[in-house]
This record gives C-alpha cells, structure tokens and sequence, in this order.
C-alpha cells in the first residue's frame, strides 16, 4: 500500500447492500469492482438491485419521510456526529478497501476520510445553528390603507427522498457517505445511494456506519438505503421513482444529461444537481510570469498531477501572455511533468478514456505535445501529458475546449491580453477560473488592470474565482462555491460542497395567518429555537 498504512482490521465486505435496516443480496446479475493496478476483480461479488429492490428502497424512504422531517434539528445534528463517528471507527478498513478499488495513495484516503467526517459535523454544526431553515417574518398589519396585511412566516422544509449517485473519483467524501448525503440528511430528506461500481466494498462500509447511526438513533430504517447496479439499468430507475424528489450527482457529462433527461421527462419533474465537466482554465498574466514564470510552471505541475489528475477542479487548460517569464513557465512546468512517475487511473476504463483524450488533443490543429511523464503501471496506468496551441488554433476547433479528465492540460499561448480575454469568451462554465496577476494589496501592479477587467468575465464563467493559487483542493466551508454554469452543473445556482449545499434539497413553505399554536417553533412569537430570523426584512435573534 502506498503512503500511511492505516490500522485495525476494521469490518469487511459482505457483498451485500443496505435497503433499509436489511443487509441483503441483489437479485440482478453479480458486479464486481476491479483492482484498477492489475486488472483483477475483487471479492467479494455484489448480486445487483432488480426493480423489486430499487422498489423496496424507495418505499421505504417515502414511508420515512414524513417522521424524519419532523425530527428536531439536535436529534438529525446528534445523527450526523453518529455517522462521523461510526465512519471513524472504520477508517482503517476503509482506507484499506478504498485503495485496493480505487488505486489512489492511503495517504491521501486518510485524508479523504477526514474531510468526509468533517463535512457531517459541519452539518451538524448548521442544523443546530438553525439559519438554514430561511425563516422570515411578515407580521400582520391590521390597519394598513388600502388593505390590511396578513401575517406572513416563511422557512424552508426538505424536498423528500434523494437519489444519491457515489462519484468515482472520491470513493469517501464523495460518495455513499459524502457531501451530497450529508447535506440531504441534514436537510431532512431521507436518502437512496447507489454506489459507485469502481469501489463497492467502500461503498458497503460507509453505508453500513449510516445504517448503523440510523437504528442507534432510533430512526425510521428508510432515512437510507444503499443500492448496487449499473447506471442505465438501477440510474435511470431511481431517476424515474415517482417518490424520489431530487438527485444528486458527480460524474461525466453524459450519464448527468441521462439523468437529467430523465428527471425532466417525469410526471413530476424533479431538480437534477449533476457536477459533470470542467477545463477549469488558469489565467497567467504578464507581471505574473515576468515575476515568477517557473515557480507556476511547477505550482502548475503540481496542480495538474494531484491524484493522477482525477479531480474536477484538475487545471485542464492554461491562458498564457506570452512575453518575458513565458519560456521560464513552459520549461519549468515541462520538466517537472517530465519527471511525473506516473500513476494508477479510478479504473481501467477511465485510464482508456484519458488516453484516447490526450491522443486525440494531440492530433487536433496546431497543438503540440511540450512534455509527458512516465506511465504508470498496469491496465489503468496513465502518463501526465502538457500540450500547447496557439490562441488562434485554440478560436479556431471548439473540440479544443473538451475536458480531458486526468492530468492533462493544454496551455493556450496568447498574444497579448486581449487574447487572453477572446480565448476566455468562448469557453463553457466552468467550476472553478484561476487568475496568476502581479498586484499589490493597494490594486495596483502591472496586472492590476488586466485583473480588473478579467473578473466580471469570470464571474459570468465560473462558480469560484481564484488568485495566485491552484484550483485543486476545495475547502469545506461556509463560504465554498463548488458549481457553476453548464457544463460544470445542470444548476448553476448551487454549491454541492460546504454547507450551502443544504439549500439544494429545500424548499420555501409561506404560513399565511396561521395560529401561533400550529406554527413550526422556528416561527412562532418569542423566537423559542433563539436562531436568526427575518422579521419585517430585518436579521434578528430576537
Ligand atoms: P460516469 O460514467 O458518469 O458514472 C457515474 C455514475 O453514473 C455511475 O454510478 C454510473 O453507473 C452512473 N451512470 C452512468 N450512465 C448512466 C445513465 N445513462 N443513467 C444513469 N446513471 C448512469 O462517471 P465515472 O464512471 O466516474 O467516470 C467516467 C468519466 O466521467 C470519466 O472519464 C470523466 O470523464 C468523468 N468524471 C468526471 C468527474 C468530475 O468531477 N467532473 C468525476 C468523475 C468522472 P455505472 O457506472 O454503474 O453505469
């Protein structure tokens, strides 16, 4: 294993998935996921979910709804914590497992299990604060001419069950028991998880901490399930549930537009978030380069080969001023991509798809290939490659602008800002746009104007606007974007990391002149849960 060994045995994979308190096999054919450094399927099998399972599942999360919505904000905080702790106590088998499935370092797993318990104490931490609930308070206006006003109170209440789809590429924060679940529990909505093929084992351990905090809480078994099958098959039925009301996804392009699709297409249509693609482009500006041109071409080296390149903030494409530091950046990134030993892809299949990617980048017009790292092993091996084009071979083949998931990047040479600006226009949204300007604190510098004229076209561009840093690595906070316009999202108006995340899964209830007795707490007189609220358009705790 590479990096940190974990310790303790920890529980191991039974095959089995979770619908419900019930640990059970499938009835449909058996899948396996696949050692991706050499090829080999690992034990044990997992007999799929038929129409009868995924059935079962989402009855039973219907049935739960109504009981877990009405829980109290400390009880649902108490059952995140349960989970964080439950996962804790599996971290080593986790670690374990999720390196045998997934080829990615113990080092960075561990790490990965943090941010994943992390992320369910920060809910935790907002249920109790209680402002996710959005209240508002209208009061009556019994003499207001023309026309009285009537009592008006607002909060937010959970949407109902969501179908959670594990991403590939974080087989723990997120997956099963990652961001999108968190959020959706903390928000009250039960949920229906269907675990990643590429790391079922890690899949049946983190579901069964959630399991387990379930029935410790003495919740309804419903609140989850963990179902196993393939995407077209499983996917689009739990897409298709008339009692699921929302999804949430991370994944390609294509299987997000499935699910899409098919959500639209419902007798109820229901809201889709789907992280799907990104190029993520980093803007290199004059000043920048002529200060520091080889320090970024390592920072972006760095960036670009994290995790063998499997992250969807992965800087795809680099917008560089070519003047003085140009040279020093292309030479510095060239040869610390050179020198990349190379790694070990999700799965084969994904190892495939890069390499047809980059091979196909490299026939386009006008692209050149600048440097490529060693391969790594086996059939998911893969080899850090740095292509460049001119802006205007760049304009010129909107296929230039494809995502390539892995560590590639295309460094598109610009003549001047103006360029830079043009290239910038034409692409997609994107997650996240990254800005290397020299400008003092004071705004001024060389690139300060440049700067101020690249951000409103960011803004329109991206969920999260960067300065002098790398994209890689998301914070888990309050203020975290991780979204942005199409193609990044279906739903440019949420985040699925941080604790904004909550809000995807809610919705704005009004209680018109309703009695103060039938009142949900959080909008009765005299504030009794003491959280933040509007009254009459004004913040208070009072
Ligand atoms: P994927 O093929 O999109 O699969 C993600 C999930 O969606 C899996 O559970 C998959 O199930 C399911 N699915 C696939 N087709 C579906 C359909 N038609 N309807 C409903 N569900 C469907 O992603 P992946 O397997 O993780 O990797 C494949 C490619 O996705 C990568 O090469 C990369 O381009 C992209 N990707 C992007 C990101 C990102 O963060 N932007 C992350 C990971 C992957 P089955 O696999 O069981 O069919």
């Amino acid at each position: 294993m590479t990096g940190t060994a974990a310790p303790g045995p920890g529980p191991a994979p039974t095959g089995r998935m979770f619908i419900g308190a019930e640990r059970t096999a499938g009835s449909g054919p058996e899948l396996r996921s696949t050692d991706p450094a050499t090829g080999e399927p690992l034990e044990p099998g997992y007999p799929a979910a038929g129409a009868a399972e995924a059935d079962r599942a989402c009855a039973l999360a219907e049935e739960a709804f109504d009981a877990y919505r009405a829980t109290p904000a400390e009880q649902r905080a108490a059952f995140l914590e349960a989970v964080a702790d439950g996962l804790e106590a599996r971290t080593g088998a986790l670690v374990r497992r999720a390196h045998r499935e997934s080829g990615l370092p113990a080092a960075r797993l561990t790490g990965e299990a943090a941010r994943t318990t992390g992320q369910l104490r920060l809910f935790a931490e907002v249920l109790r604060e209680g402002s996710w609930q959005g209240a508002r308070i209208d009061p009556a206006l019994p003499d207001r001419a023309p026309a009285p006003r009537p009592d008006i109170r607002r909060r937010r209440v959970p949407l109902g069950p969501v179908a959670v789809f594990g991403a590939s590429n974080c087989p723990l924060a997120f997956s099963v028991a990652g961001g999108d679940t968190a959020s959706a529990l903390a928000a009250g909505c039960p949920v229906v998880a269907k675990a990643h093929e590429a790391h079922l084992g890690t899949s049946e351990l983190a579901g069964g901490a959630i399991r387990d905090a379930v029935a410790a809480a003495g919740l309804p078994e419903g609140v989850f399930s963990l179902l196993v099958g393939d995407g077209p098959g499983l996917g689009q039925r739990l897409a298709a549930d008339p009692r699921i009301a929302a999804i949430a996804f991370t994944g390609s392009q294509r299987a997000g537009l499935a699910l899409a699709r098919t959500a639209a297409e419902r007798d109820r249509p229901i809201p889709v978030y789907a992280e799907m693609s990104a190029v993520n482009p980093v803007v290199l500006l004059p000043g920048a380069l002529a200060a520091r041109g080889a320090e970024i071409g390592r920072g972006l080296a760095a960036s670009l080969t994290l995790g063998a390149g499997q992250f969807c903030t992965n800087p795809g494409l680099v917008v560089a001023v070519e003047g003085p530091g140009f040279t020093e950046f292309l030479r510095s990134a060239s040869d610390a991509v050179a020198a990349d030993p190379g790694a070990t892809m999700l799965t084969p299949a994904i190892a495939g798809a890069y390499r047809q990617g980059v091979a196909a980048a490299r026939g386009r017009t006008g692209v050149a290939a600048v440097a490529e790292g060693a391969s790594g092993q086996g059939p998911a091996g893969a080899a850090a490659a740095l292509l460049s084009v001119s802006a205007a071979d760049f304009l010129a083949d909107p296929a230039h602008r494809e995502e390539v998931f892995g560590a590639a990047s295309l460094v598109v040479r610009c003549g001047g800002t103006g360029e830079a600006v043009r290239v910038l226009r034409s692409l997609d949204g994107q997650l996240t746009a990254t800005v290397h300007a020299e400008t003092g604190p004071d705004g001024t510098g060389p690139d300060a104007a440049a700067a101020r004229e690249l951000l409103p076209l960011l803004e329109r561009t991206a969920g999260r606007i960067l300065f002098d840093s790398w994209p890689t690595g998301v914070e888990v906070g309050h203020a975290m974007v991780h979204g942005g316009p199409f193609p990044a999202t279906t739903d440019p108006r949420s985040t699925s990391v941080g604790s904004a995340a909550v809000d995807r899964f809610l919705r704005p209830v009004a209680y018109q002149d309703v009695p103060q007795a039938l009142l949900p707490p959080v909008l009765r007189d005299g504030n009794p849960e003491k959280t933040w609220r509007r009254i009459d358009g004004a913040l208070t705790r009072d």
